[in-house]
């Protein structure tokens, strides 16, 4: 730390503010071979992945958080590693290894108490298989390299922006932002650069299509991004990575350098005077609140990733201060189909409200997991039936923070007019206790909440102390109250999107599974004093003797 505050002239406090931040730096030394295990709900929880962390920590006389004494490796827990469709997952020095089961487990130990180098690991547990079960506007085809860039060229920067506008292509990150709209608005603000940038931070536990597009559509997500930049007028574009996808790097490096040398990023793009863009890879380090914009900007200015209170927005103040259009994966890919084979054919899918396809992620108890692109308004129902979840439970649409499902709403839509969602579906069998599945979110929640504010900081950790207390047998009629008291405080109350979404499953599972915590419930308590009356005395020193003085105890 004290190297890096030197080099960059930066008070050594303000390194290691960056440093105590983000989950993938550590200021003790780790093992040589540095697992870190999935704990996600998906590829954590539903896949066994607590047994085989704990397994694996036995065979190797370690135990989870710790380096070994002779240094040879250290054990760790994380959030969801993108790797959600192939069950449970860990990551060594930064690699995902899927599919573990107790027999992998053992060949892992043996291949580290033996210390053999990694590259000599066997190469087709590296190997990661994309099931794309289902393909529409997006997968069927990529856009040949630069065709959106020359039909941009050829149009001009008010033809390319009117098309953005007429397909209604809006943010597939959740929010539904119009994508027009939000250029247009970089386009027009005053300053000095404009920069593109695109969210690579996906997050959610049970999402992985970004792995997908960057793995197979990286050319297209390439030439969307040029295609911001031509509009809004950028130079300089970044795509901010997740630390758990940094093993993509050397491909997406490479298809980089291809672009360079095709005429597609550097100066003069396509022989066009003056139209240069070049685009950075920034890899993240381990925290979710990265995902929120204005956190993912502070965290490519080296900052820790706060999120930054707003208005202003980005497009006016962004990356340095300055104008700055951020797009998800998705959406920079859709402009790129919008522009090479126009608007009408993106917008003759999907609804009124919601035009074009959604690629969902979809994991948990269901016979297929993995890619589905479907129109927008696709129906719950058909998806499950698709991915062979014919009795689910329930469904979670969005991850963690987004909408927990009963089968009495399994008609309803996935679309910005009903569901709206980045992606994540995850599919709950009968055989599920849900009770343990909020656990797991809140569990996700009181870690990843970043801390600047009181009600998302102190409520996600009540929330889940409440819940492993419910779990433990020790919860009372009274926690119910309590959960819903706190769960609308912390949406309501909190900075940003993670505080306001970060209650909403134990919402929904209160209004649509109330057995799901009752049948926890401990069902008598006798109280030990009245508690009412032990606050008399206050009453008396304050003068106060009206109703609202005392305790509802209904
Ligand atoms: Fe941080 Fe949570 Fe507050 Fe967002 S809501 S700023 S994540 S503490």
């Amino acid at each position: 730390m004290q190297q890096i505050a030197d080099e960059f002239h930066l008070p050594l406090g303000q390194v290691a503010s960056v440093v105590a931040f983000y989950a993938f730096f550590s200021t003790q030394p780790l093992g040589r071979f540095h697992i870190l295990f999935s704990n996600c709900t998906s590829c954590g929880y539903l896949a066994n992945g607590e047994n085989l962390l704990q397994l694996l920590c036995k065979q190797l006389q370690t135990s989870p958080g710790k380096t070994r004494a002779d240094g040879l490796v250290s054990i760790d827990e994380t959030s969801c590693i993108g790797q959600c469709d192939h069950g449970a997952s860990l990551l060594v020095n930064g690699v995902p290894i899927i599919g573990l089961n107790p027999e992998k487990i053992a060949q892992i130990a043996q291949l580290i108490a033996t210390a053999i180098p990694l590259d000599a690991w066997p190469a087709q547990w590296f190997e990661i298989r994309d099931a794309v079960h289902r393909r529409e506007l997006l997968l069927t085809t990529q856009p040949a390299p630069g065709s959106a860039l020359r039909q941009a060229l050829k149009q001009g920067i008010g033809e390319t922006l009117a098309a953005i506008r007429q397909s209604g292509l809006r943010g597939r990150g959740g929010g539904g932002f119009d994508t027009g709209t939000k250029w247009q608005l970089c386009r027009e603000a005053p300053g000095d650069a404009r920069y593109v940038v695109c969210n690579a931070d996906e997050g959610e536990p049970g999402t992985f299509k970004d792995r997908v597009l960057l793995r197979i559509h990286a050319e297209a997500l390439f030439e969307g991004m040029a295609l911001c930049a031509f509009v809004i007028g950028a130079t300089r574009g970044f795509i901010y990575l997740r630390g758990e996808y940094r093993y993509l790097l050397p491909q997406l490096q490479a298809a980089l350098n291809r672009r360079r040398d095709q005429g597609l990023l550097g100066g003069n793009i396509l022989g066009h005077a003056g139209f240069d863009f070049d685009i950075d890879i920034v890899a993240g380090a381990g925290a979710y609140i990265c995902g929120e914009e204005s956190a993912l900007i502070e965290s490519l200015e080296g900052k820790p990733g706060i999120p930054r209170i707003r208005p202003p927005f980005p497009t006016t103040h962004g990356y340095l201060g300055q104008p700055t259009a951020v797009n998800n994966v998705e959406t920079l890919i859709a402009a790129a189909h919008i522009v090479a084979h126009g608007s009408g054919r993106f917008n003759a899918a999907g609804t009124p409200k919601s035009p074009g396809t959604k690629i969902l992620s979809v994991s948990g108890d269901c016979r297929s997991p993995g890619i589905y692109e479907y129109p927008f308004g696709v129906r719950i129902q058909q998806i499950l039936g698709d991915c062979g979840a014919g009795d689910a439970q329930a469904v979670q649409i969005g991850g963690p923070a987004g909408k927990l499902i009963a089968p009495a709403d399994f008609n309803r839509a996935i679309g910005f007019e009903d569901l709206s969602t980045g992606g994540s579906f995850l599919v709950f069998g009968q055989q599920r206790d849900l009770l343990t599945i909020h656990r797991n979110f809140a569990h996700f929640f009181a870690h990843e909440s970043c801390g600047f504010c009181t009600p998302c900081r102190v409520g996600t950790q009540l929330l889940k102390n409440t819940l492993d207390n419910i779990a433990a047998g020790r919860g009372s009629a009274c926690d119910l109250k309590e959960l819903q008291q706190l769960g609308q405080i912390v949406q309501r109350q909190s900075h940003c999107g993670l505080g306001h979404s970060a209650a909403n499953h134990v919402l929904d599972g209160l209004q649509q599974f109330p057995q799901t915590f009752s049948s926890h419930l401990k069902q008598s308590f006798s109280a030990r004093f009245d508690l009412d009356q032990s606050l008399a005395s206050a009453r008396q020193l304050t003068h106060r003797g009206d109703a609202a003085a005392h305790l509802d105890n209904g």
